[in-house]
Parts: C-alpha cells; sequence; structure tokens
C-alpha cells in the first residue's frame, strides 16, 4: 500500500528569496484531502503569510527543517535543495520545484544518487494543457510589472505628460525590448504610468500583442521564430541589422527596459557600450535579463552602475520584492501541478503515464532523465 502523501513546505534558502511555494490559502483545499500538511517554521513570514496562517490552514508546524524533510514524501519548494538539506531526505520522496539541472549538473547527480523523484517546473512544456502550471509565466509577469516600477522609480523625470500652469511636461519614452510574457507586463505597466511606449521583439507575432496594449512595435524587419513559437538566435548578418534599426530608437529613449530571451541560451546583448555611449545622460536601462548575462553589454548583476549618465540597473530576482502575490500565483501553479502529480486515490501517478510529469522529471529511480530521450528520430 502507498503511504499517505505528506506535503513538507520549507523556507527558502537562496540570498534575499522572499516568497514560499504553497500559500496558506491554497494548502486549506489539501488539507481537506486528507494530505498531512508540514511547514517549517517562519517558511512564509517575508511573504506575508504567519505560522498561525499555516496552522489554521491544516498544517503542522515544525521548527526542524530537517524534520519537515525527513517527515515529507513530497517536498515543495520555489528553488532547490539546499546542499546540506540532502542528507535529511527520504529515499523514494518527490521533489517539485526549480532546479535547472543544466545550471546545476552537479546537484542533479546527487539528488538522483539519493533515489529522489526530482519534478523542476521551469521545463514544463508551454503548451495549453500546461497553462495553469506555468511558472515562467506566472513569474515573468511580476518581474515584468517590477522592471516598470523600478525604471519608473530611478526616472529624473516624470513619467506621464502633465500639464499644469507651470506649462506642459511631454511624457517619457519608453522602449522595451522583448515582448515576450515579462515585456507584455512591463508595456501595460509603463502604459498606465502614462509613458509613451514602444517596444521590439524579433518575433513579428509579437507585434500585434504590443500593439493590442496600445504600443508603438519598432519594424526592424526581421522574424526570428524558432521552434515551439520561441526566439531563435540571431544571425550575424540580422544582428548588425537589428543594431542599425534599434539605435534610432534607443537613443531617444529615457528608460529602456530589456527583457529578450531565447530559451536554453545566455541573454543576447542588444545594448553594446557603443550604442549606450550614445544614449541621453539621465537616461535609465533596467536590464531584466540579468542573471541570464544581460542585455546590455555593461550590466553587472544585482548592481546599479553609471555610464558617461546613464544608469544601468541589473534587477535580480525582482519577483522576491512583490512576494505576496508573486507566491500567491506559484502556489496556484503548483496546486494545478498537483492535480496531475497525485490521482483521486492520494497515490502518485507514474510519471511514464502523463506526458507533462515526464517531460519536467529531472531524476528518478537512482537515475538523471534529463534531458528526456528523443523519440521517433527527432520528431515530436
Ligand atoms: P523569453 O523570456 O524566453 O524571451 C522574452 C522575449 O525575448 C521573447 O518574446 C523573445 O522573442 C524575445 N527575444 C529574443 N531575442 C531577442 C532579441 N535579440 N531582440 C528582441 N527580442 C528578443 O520568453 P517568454 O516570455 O517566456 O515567452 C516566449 C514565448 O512563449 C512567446 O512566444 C510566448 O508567447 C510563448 N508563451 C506561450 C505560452 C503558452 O501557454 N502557450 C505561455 C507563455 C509564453
Amino acid at each position: 500500500m502507498n503511504l499517505p502523501v505528506s506535503i513538507g513546505i520549507l523556507k527558502e534558502t537562496t540570498e534575499n528569496e522572499r516568497r514560499v511555494a504553497l500559500v496558506p490559502e491554497d494548502l486549506k483545499k489539501l488539507a481537506s484531502k486528507n494530505m498531512n500538511l508540514l511547514v517549517q517554521s517562519g517558511a512564509g513570514i517575508m511573504a506575508g503569510f504567519s505560522d498561525a496562517d499555516y496552522l489554521s490552514a491544516g498544517c503542522k508546524i515544525l521548527d526542524s527543517r530537517s524534520e519537515v524533510i525527513s517527515e515529507g514524501n513530497l517536498l515543495i519548494m520555489l528553488g532547490r535543495p539546499d546542499s546540506s538539506d540532502l542528507k535529511s531526505f527520504r529515499s523514494g520522496s518527490t521533489i517539485v520545484g526549480q532546479i535547472y539541472p543544466l545550471r546545476f549538473p552537479s546537484l542533479t547527480e546527487e539528488l538522483a544518487s539519493r533515489n529522489l523523484r526530482v519534478y523542476s517546473l521551469e521545463l514544463l512544456p508551454r503548451t495549453t494543457r500546461a497553462q495553469s502550471m506555468d511558472v515562467l509565466s506566472s513569474q515573468s509577469a511580476v518581474a515584468g510589472y517590477r522592471a516598470a516600477v523600478i525604471g519608473a522609480f530611478h526616472l529624473p523625470r516624470l513619467m506621464p505628460m502633465l500639464t499644469t500652469a507651470a506649462g506642459t511636461v511631454k511624457p517619457a519614452n519608453v522602449l522595451i525590448i522583448g515582448a515576450g510574457v515579462a515585456g507584455l507586463m512591463a508595456i501595460a505597466t509603463a502604459k498606465r504610468l502614462g509613458a509613451s511606449v514602444s517596444a521590439y521583439d524579433v518575433r513579428r507575432a509579437a507585434g500585434d500583442d504590443v500593439r493590442s496594449l496600445g504600443a508603438k512595435f519598432v519594424e526592424v524587419g526581421l522574424n526570428a521564430e524558432g521552434a515551439g513559437g520561441y526566439a531563435r538566435e540571431l544571425t550575424e548578418e540580422e544582428k548588425k541589422k537589428e543594431k542599425e534599426v534599434l539605435e534610432a530608437a534607443i537613443t531617444s529613449s529615457d528608460l529602456i527596459i530589456t527583457t529578450a530571451g531565447v530559451p536554453g541560451k545566455k541573454a543576447p546583448i542588444i545594448l553594446s557600450a557603443e550604442t549606450v555611449a550614445k544614449m541621453k545622460p539621465g537616461s535609465i536601462i533596467v536590464d531584466a535579463m540579468a542573471e541570464s548575462g544581460g542585455n546590455c553589454e555593461l550590466t553587472q548583476q544585482g548592481k546599479i552602475i553609471e555610464f558617461n549618465g546613464v544608469k544601468i540597473i541589473g534587477s535580480t530576482n525582482p519577483q522576491s520584492d512583490l512576494p505576496i502575490n508573486a507566491s500567491q500565483m506559484y502556489s496556484r501553479n503548483v496546486i494545478s501541478f498537483l492535480s496531475i502529480l497525485i490521482d483521486k486515490d492520494g497515490n502518485f501517478v507514474d510519471p511514464a503515464n502523463d506526458a507533462l510529469l515526464s517531460a519536467c522529471m529531472v531524476c528518478t529511480d537512482g537515475r538523471v532523465t534529463f534531458p528526456p530521450p528523443v523519440k521517433d528520430g527527432g520528431k515530436k
């Protein structure tokens, strides 16, 4: 007979991380499904959820982190387990988080060698069925909003047009580079703040999304849409064209927010030092891709630097600055994932029987399973 599911929720250990993986409101629903719920004391406090909130949602609060890990058989987190946690896991337990196995191969090997089954939510395919579990989208939406707010805060001028007895102030010119989930949210936020907003993306299809938000789409005359509707890397010739056409939009901007990414690759450099040198003093760049290498050549992760009077902000983990809603959204994604991970009788579903589970499984039964084997000679 299978053991009842015991969910463990830990305090995140990454530096400056304020989010929590499951919020009390969602845990109430699981408590009514006869699952054991264990929470490390203080796990949600930085996100605005106290131990008392978890207690009234039907959870048991444990002071000892290692006890949560060893008593739980389903550990749910935002990021990855800490190396000091590894000895506490029970062999055969399941972990759900964001592991980034290609970035952390030795941790992945270690998790496999301890016979843990690990699901990494950032690997879920962006299909309709997986939409409600899409942690990349939920967290990118928060990051895009935050990037616009950070930009507005640092901008040495007003965002909206303002007419007063002292004359009329023109709205700030904001350029968003990369119009995926984060970029679109940055556009919407900058628009709400009254700025004049333009945006650019290498996918032509993004133009319709940009225009639907009332922003201007900067036409570069490229369409670098690759597999699955995602952007591909540009050729050297395309990069040259991008640089030439974008320059006018860049040098006339007061605030640039960069969110351009290519799945599985380092962020493309779109703003070279030479281009930044042509920007107006007092301009701001918020590089929301700082953690993936940055879209600006000068970006320093987690730092604010100045170059020729231009402030360059290497924004890192902006979701953690808005931990209440970012946690609520991540928690909803997790609840949706649990609906495919655990069947109606409270048993773990065999990952071989669910395409989403097998797509995001990183290791099981003592071996690393990511990337999954390519079937039928590479055809989908
Ligand atoms: P991302 O974070 O990987 O990249 C952000 C954006 O940067 C993308 O729009 C990409 O086209 C753009 N980009 C890449 N190189 C660029 C360059 N050199 N210059 C300018 N822009 C560049 O993307 P994301 O936000 O995760 O979304 C990527 C895709 O996934 C989009 O097509 C989006 O519509 C799609 N998506 C689908 C679903 C779904 O449920 N089906 C959900 C979310 C996203």
